[in-house]
Formats: structure tokens, sequence, C-alpha cells
């Protein structure tokens, strides 16, 4: 897709995981590729190297913790430097199951501010040069959990019906900028079901833990209970529809949220 090539994207949370693969996905498009997210030297190298690897002419790590506000200034104001942010992709989060009476101050604070606080803030720095420049893509990765709720995950369920509220407001504000031939800017979210990174290994191990430890058969439990295709989603599936969302061709596809779940909110 040569129509991106030269274009910028942050996608935070990209050392590892769905935002790596998002990463990969754009950098084959020919974007400039800012990686981020909590890493160590090693783990931010390799993922320079796989955006690279994947044909990003650029690529550059930043390492801001999005708890903090300052940091992500500081981030967007160096993006800013750096060419701008024409593609927004708010990936990083985190998830802790826990019961509603059991959550606490600092679990909320923490689940909200990096699943929902964050995306904010960067949207509110990013949106207005990109309704400037005519052409901009805020892909939000909400989650299933944006759409229905499961028990255990009032802090997760919380933040990502919340960003998909956000991202609806934004889609409004910025519907009327740029236009059809420089791709206007829109905003939208994927909402994944069980796809295959870290994040959600806690939650195959206390299943597995159900079967005597046998971790195939905690996947097929936790996939049973919610996910009608019984197939895991792989982080380039994800990565493949934030490249769609980000094709001009895509300029009137705004205020959406797309599942990749096998059916898990079609019941
Ligand atoms: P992951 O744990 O592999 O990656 C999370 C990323 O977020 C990491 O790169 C990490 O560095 C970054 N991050 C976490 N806290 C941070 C902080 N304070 N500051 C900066 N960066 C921080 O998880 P994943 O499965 O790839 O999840 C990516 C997104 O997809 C998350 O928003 C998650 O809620 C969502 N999601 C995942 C699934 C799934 O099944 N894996 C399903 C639905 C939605």
């Amino acid at each position: 897709m040569t129509t991106l090539s030269g274009k910028t994207a942050l996608v935070t949370g990209s050392v590892q995981g769905i935002g790596l693969g998002v990463a990969k996905a754009l950098a084959e498009a020919g974007v400039r590729i800012a990686v981020h997210g909590l890493a160590t030297p090693e783990q931010a190298e390799a993922a320079l190297q796989a955006v690279r690897a994947a044909g990003a002419p650029e690529a550059r790590f930043f390492g801001a913790d999005l708890r903090n506000v300052s940091e992500i200034e500081q981030m967007m104001a160096e993006l800013a430097d750096w060419g701008g942010v024409d593609i927004l992709v708010n990936n990083a989060g985190i998830q802790k199951t826990v019961s509603l009476a059991e959550a606490d101050a600092a679990t909320w604070d923490a689940v909200i501010g990096v699943n929902l606080s964050a995306a904010f803030h960067t949207m509110r720095l990013a949106l207005p040069a990109m309704a400037a420049r005519g052409f901009g893509r805020v892909v939000n990765i909400a989650s299933v959990h944006g759409l229905v709720a499961s028990v255990n995950k009032a802090p997760y369920v919380s933040a990502k019906f919340g960003l998909v509220g956000l991202s609806k407001v934004a889609a409004l504000e910025y519907a009327q900028a740029g236009s059809r031939d420089s791709g206007g800017v829109t905003v939208n979210c994927i909402a994944p079901g069980w796809t295959e990174t870290v994040l959600i290994e806690p939650q195959i191990e206390a299943r597995a833990e159900r079967f005597g430890g046998d971790r195939a058969a905690g996947v097929a439990d936790l996939l049973g209970e919610k996910q009608p295709s019984l197939r895991m989603s792989d982080s380039s599936e994800i990565g493949a529809l934030a490249l769609w969302l980000c094709n001009p061709i895509a300029h009137n596809v705004t205020g959406t949220t797309i599942p990749i779940d096998g059916g898990w909110t079609a019941q």
C-alpha cells in the first residue's frame, strides 16, 4: 500500500503483542514507526529491528510511562519535532481480573490510566495537527469488553467502554476535517476477543489449573465459554484491520467499533 509511505505512526505498547503486530503491518506499508512501551533496552531494540525488517523507513523508540501525563506530553512534543503523528494507535493496555468488591483504588487508577486516560491525552495532543494536515487516523485498540461485560473486570470493562465513547466523540468532532482527496480524519476502535499475547496468560494459567495444569485444555475452556469460533486471533490479524482503517479509502469509516472476536459479541 504505497498511499501510506512517508506517514508517521505512534503505536503505544508496540514492543510486543498486538501493538507490535500493528506496528509491523504499518511498517510493511512504508510508515515511519514510533515504537513505544515499557521495555528493557534489549526488548526495545528487538522491536525496532522487527519494524525496520518489516519495511519501516525509520523507527524510533519512546519509553513514556502512560500513567504519567507529563511523560505523555513530552513524548508527543518530541514526536511533533520528528514530523508529527499522522496515525495514532492507542494500543497499550493492562488488565487485572478481580471482583468489584476486592478491586482497590490503585488497580482502578492504573487500569483507567493506561487503557483510557492515556488515549485521551494522546488524542487531544495529536488530533488538531491531523485536522490541519487534512489527514489523520486514530485507531484505538478497545476490546470486546468495550461492548459487553464479563465478571471480575470492572476497571477494565469501564476503561474499554470509556474508550469506545471517547472515540465516538472524537470521530464527531473531526468528521469534517480534510476531504476525500486528503483522506480525512477518522477515529475508530478495534475490539479484539481472545488474542494470543502475554496479557491473557494469567487467565490461561488460571484455567489450566482446573485441568491439572493442561494449558491446551485451559485455552479450549476459555474459548468455549465466549468465543464461538473456538480459535484465538493472532496479532497480525489485528494489524491487518488497523492498516485497512488507515487507508485513505476508509475516509468515511469513522466512529465505529469493529470486533475481531470469532462471534463473541454476536451472541
Ligand atoms: P501486552 O501485555 O502484550 O502488551 C501491552 C503493552 O502495553 C506493552 O507493550 C506494554 O509495554 C504497554 N504498557 C503497559 N503499561 C504501560 C504503561 N504504564 N506505560 C506505557 N506502556 C505500557 O498486551 P496485548 O494483549 O498485546 O494488548 C494490547 C491491547 O489489546 C490492550 O489494550 C488490551 O487491552 C487489548 N486487548 C487484548 C486482548 C487479548 O486477548 N490479548 C483482547 C482484547 C483487547
